[in-house]
């Protein structure tokens, strides 16, 4: 008998690429997502696109889409990076082809390197008469980026956002690498996307930009992030067209959500509201038990920070010596450590673990320094907020802060002894003692230790020391002394009182 074939339906369709655009500050960026966007749509669509969601499609000939993302500075990116989740496809790495390669384009062929996507390098600004992109390209050849025409597999675009020129070669680029990556996405399955831009609209309440990586997001889905769950109530594409359904790959407004999503959270959809709330109820609970259980080793101090950087090469260099520092005594714990300013829900986690806030090279969000004016006579509230401009200073700082915490030692120094001889009034825990000096220096306040028979029976102070009935400040070996005494025992004759300090020696890491 013939074997029976299968019969399941063929449920993935190819989709189209996702890509982001990363590259050195003033390289051309946002010029280049510019440029692309009015190379295809605008010709195509009366007036253009109005506004910006992040995200936008072009369509070319061959009825073939690309998504861009195209958040300022590329946050959307960088969040995701922070949270582990990506959603892009192909990273575009403009390089200015008449300058040269910067910090932030290592630091960009890093990220796109973790990330694990294929990568074109654009060599930008083709048009300025000192472009010299054979230079930009054995540049990169020292940093392990081989291009193509160098030999290597890295694929180089020659472009000018300014002039708009190498744009459809760039576009035709991506598809051909979109194409071996077969990217695939299933459409009738659960749905999973991740919120690439969000915002609070006071009209319309909460409102995230996402993009679908597989199944169909519908209106009426139940959806949610580990923190914010809602039911969509509706969908419009990039150009604010309304839609049924957003597809794999495309850009989504969703309006719907209870309160706003973080961008680079991943999303699910729901078969109910209870089963939304229930994630997200084990989402905060997991949340709770990460800051406030686990300790590893009860016996040793923790110290909560939050960290917050400017760019991801920054937050990883701080991250790499802060780890490195000795935690054989006091345990320092990074609790997040995320690209962008200090926000509300940063001094939440850290009020309720309990973490102080380091900030570097980023500022402090207008409604956290509202709440930290209100706070700032509630100790309870107070969070302590620091940021730097020096990665040096802000680690010197952390390990003063370990060290501080650490339990610092006391170490108790005698200093010098009192013979009691006469004992002349008492009252309460105070008496007057007349004495004469066995040992040392003792001076008025001092801390007593009291002796009977070489046995502690009970402390006090020094409350006045008098000489002659005249009071003074200090007396040493020999003098008699009376003293106003005050403490916890009555003193007899022949006790001996045992003046001591205590000094802290600084503890280290
Ligand atoms: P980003 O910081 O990487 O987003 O860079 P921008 O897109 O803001 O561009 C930085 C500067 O370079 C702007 O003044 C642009 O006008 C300019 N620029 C961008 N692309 C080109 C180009 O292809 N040719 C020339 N001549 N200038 C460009």
């Amino acid at each position: 008998m013939a074997k029976k074939l299968s019969n399941k339906k063929e449920t993935s369709s190819s989709r189209a690429p996702v890509v982001v655009v990363l590259g050195h500050v003033d390289h051309g960026k946002s010029s280049l997502l510019e440029a692309i966007r009015d190379f295809r749509i605008t010709s195509k669509e009366s007036g253009g696109i109005t506004q910006h969601i992040g995200a936008y499609e072009v369509e070319m000939e061959n009825n073939k889409t690309i998504t861009f993302i195209d958040t300022p500075g590329h946050e959307a990116f960088s969040a995701m990076r922070a949270r582990g989740t990506n959603v892009a496809d192909v990273a575009l790495l403009v390089v200015d082809s008449a300058q040269s390669v910067q910090p932030q384009t290592k630091e960009a062929i890093n990220v796109i390197k973790r990330c694990q996507i294929p990568m074109i390098v654009v060599l930008n600004k083709i048009d300025k008469p000192e472009a010299d992109p054979e230079k930009i390209k054995r540049e990169l050849s020292k940093i392990d980026i081989f291009v193509e025409s160098m030999g290597g597999t890295v694929p180089s675009v020659n472009v000018s956002a300014k002039e708009k020129t190498g744009i459809p070669e760039l576009l035709e680029m991506i598809l051909l690498i979109a194409e071996m990556q077969e990217l695939k996405s299933e459409v009738d399955c659960s749905v999973e996307g991740l919120i690439i831009e969000s915002y609070m609209d006071s009209a319309k309440g909460p409102i995230a930009t996402a993009i679908v990586t597989r199944g169909t997001l519908k209106i009426k889905d139940i959806i949610a992030t580990d923190l914010a769950m809602g039911k969509v109530r509706s969908l419009a594409n990039f150009q604010g067209k309304q839609i049924a359904q957003a597809l794999p790959s495309q850009p989504t407004v969703i309006l719907g959500f209870e309160k706003v999503p973080a961008v680079g959270e991943k999303f699910k959809c729901f078969n109910s509201v209870e089963e939304a709330q229930e994630k997200i109820k084990r989402e905060e609970n997991k949340r709770e038990i990460n800051v406030n259980i686990i300790n590893p080793d009860p016996d040793k101090k923790i110290i909560n920070i939050i960290l917050k950087g400017d760019v991801f090469g920054s937050l990883e260099a701080i991250e790499g010596v802060l780890k490195n520092l000795p935690q054989e005594k006091i345990i320092l714990r990074i609790l997040k450590s995320e690209v962008g300013d200090i926000n509300e829900s940063d001094v939440k986690l850290a009020e309720m673990s309990k973490a102080q806030i380091i900030g570097f090279r980023v500022k402090i969000s207008p409604t956290v320094l509202a709440m930290m004016r209100k706070d700032s006579d509630n100790p309870d509230k107070k969070v302590r907020i620091k940021t730097f401009e020096i990665i040096y200073e802000l680690i010197q700082e952390v390990r003063n802060g370990m060290e501080k915490s650490l339990d610092s030692e006391i170490i108790k120094k005698d200093v010098g002894k009192i013979k009691a001889l006469v004992l002349f009034w008492a009252e309460k825990n105070r008496q007057i003692v007349g004495g004469k000096i066995q040992d040392g220096e003792i001076k008025r306040g001092l801390r007593l230790e009291v002796l009977r028979d070489n046995v502690k029976i009970g402390n006090g102070k020094i409350v006045e020391l008098q000489r002659d009935k005249k009071v003074v400040e200090k007396l040493v070996k020999g003098d008699e002394c009376g003293i106003l005494f005050e403490g916890n025992v009555k003193i007899e004759k022949n006790d001996i009182l045992s003046a001591f300090i205590e000094e802290r020696r600084k503890s280290e890491l």
